[in-house]
Order: structure tokens, then C-alpha cells, then sequence
């Protein structure tokens, strides 16, 4: 394997392409206001992120599916249209998966998955698996099941998400000295988080507007001056064993 990413120097990008928030989850104000303004700053920085998409994406907006592509970024499974995973019957799970990659396919290899709400029913994994889903990105470091380090499960490397996406809100003084601390950082952003939306939940719409996608390029100039290197998503699967992963012997459904 080849030595591209060592653990614990590395950071990830990652966007949600979705829907707006809660209660707008039938209109794209994010996608459509944030998308552009996203890929210029990368392409200013430098820096290929992963974008993991619902599916019903690239037939409704198949321009933001294409421009992600052409600018050399990873695209992901977001499932097909955000439908929480965990609430629905495994078979109709299952489906869900197959035909959000089926779409976005048609665009890209995808090998990276998250679960809408980074709800993963852990019976979906072997699916998962056996559509060629290498990375699952749906477990995160503050929410539970809490995962503090990437583990194996079913054959897919999991990759927790490292903050909240919210922490790309809070000033840059306190952002700073937050994200300055060790280990692998996965940032998690949505569109949605980088439009000014009106909500009626303060939790949605507190902080957010393209000062987020300003902290953003701020945090990826930081870390750069730190010595992280920007990977994606399916770049892990070129790190080296790390002592962190754990692999998991399970072997039941
Ligand atoms: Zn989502």
C-alpha cells in the first residue's frame, strides 16, 4: 500500500449534498446558492473534498452533479433522497442504497457512503459491501454509537466524522484554537450552512451564510500551516495499517 495519508496528519473535507434543512426539505437554496462559490474556493486552496450526494441529485440537478466531478472531487453516496435509513425496513434500505448508486454512477466510481442523520443501520454493512461501498463515513466522534477512531466492519473501513457542522460557525478565535488540537480532522459542512435561510429552529440558522465557507478556507489555510495534508474520502484506503483500526470480528447479519 502506498504511503499517501498518514493517520493523525490528515484532513477531510466532506459536504452533505441535500435538500435544505428542516422544515425546506423539498427545496435546494443551499445547492444552488453555495455549490459555486464552494468549488472556487477549493480550487483557490487547492484542495479536492468528497461530496456525498443523495441520488435523486443528479437527476435534478445533474449540473451540480457534473460540475463536483469535473473539478476533480470525490462523490459519495448520500442515499437516495435523505430518507433516514434506521426508520425504514432493511429491504427498503437496501433499495434506497442501490439506486442512489445506480444514479450518481453514472457520473463516478463510488466507493464512500453516509447515511442521512449519520444513521447506519449496522445490518446494512454487508449490503453495503456487496455494492462495492468501501468507506462508510455515517459514525462520528460526538455522536452515538461514538467512534473515536476509523474501525473495519464487513470488509468497509468507517471513518468517524471529527466535529460537528456546526463547529465551522462558531468565530475564528474560538474555531482556531479548537481545531488546532491532535488527531484526524473530518469536517462535515452542508449547503444548506452556507445560504441564509430562515427556520424556524435557531439550531439551523444561527451563524450560518457564506462567513461559514469564509471559516472553512480559514481552517484549511490553519491546518495546511500545521502540516495536515487534505485527503478524501477514499484516499484513506491508501493509509498505511494505522495501530488505531480496529477490526471488528463480526461475522452474523
Ligand atoms: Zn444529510
Amino acid at each position: 500500500m502506498k504511503l499517501s495519508c498518514p493517520w493523525g496528519r490528515s484532513f477531510i473535507l466532506s459536504f452533505d449534498v441535500e435538500m435544505d434543512a428542516p422544515p425546506y426539505m423539498s427545496s435546494f437554496r443551499g445547492v444552488d446558492g453555495a455549490l459555486d462559490p464552494t468549488l472556487e474556493m477549493l480550487e483557490r486552496q487547492g484542495v479536492k473534498a468528497t461530496f456525498f450526494t443523495i441520488g435523486i441529485l443528479a437527476r435534478l440537478r445533474p449540473r451540480v452533479v457534473e460540475a463536483i466531478v469535473e473539478a476533480g472531487h470525490e462523490l459519495g453516496s448520500h442515499g437516495l433522497d435523505h430518507k433516514r435509513l434506521d426508520r425504514i425496513p432493511l429491504r427498503e434500505a437496501v433499495e434506497n442504497v442501490k439506486a442512489s448508486l445506480k444514479l450518481l454512477r453514472e457520473y463516478y466510481d463510488i466507493v464512500s457512503f453516509r447515511a442521512p442523520n449519520l444513521k447506519l443501520p449496522r445490518g446494512l454493512l454487508p449490503h453495503l459491501a456487496s455494492q462495492g461501498v468501501l468507506v462508510d463515513s455515517s459514525v462520528a466522534k460526538y455522536k452515538p454509537p461514538i467512534y473515536l477512531n476509523p474501525t473495519v466492519e464487513y470488509g468497509v473501513l468507517r471513518v468517524p466524522v471529527s466535529y460537528p457542522s456546526s463547529l465551522l460557525r462558531l468565530p475564528w478565535s474560538l474555531l482556531g484554537r479548537i481545531i488546532a488540537g491532535d488527531g484526524d480532522k473530518v469536517m462535515l459542512l452542508h449547503p444548506w450552512e452556507l445560504v441564509e435561510i430562515k427556520a424556524p429552529r435557531p439550531d439551523l440558522t444561527l451563524g450560518v451564510g457564506l462567513r461559514v465557507l469564509r471559516n472553512l478556507e480559514e481552517t484549511i489555510k490553519y491546518l495546511k500551516s500545521l502540516g495536515y495534508k487534505p485527503i478524501t474520502m477514499r484516499e484513506t484506503l491508501a493509509c498505511p495499517p494505522s495501530p488505531l483500526i480496529k477490526v471488528e470480528g463480526y461475522s452474523q447479519v
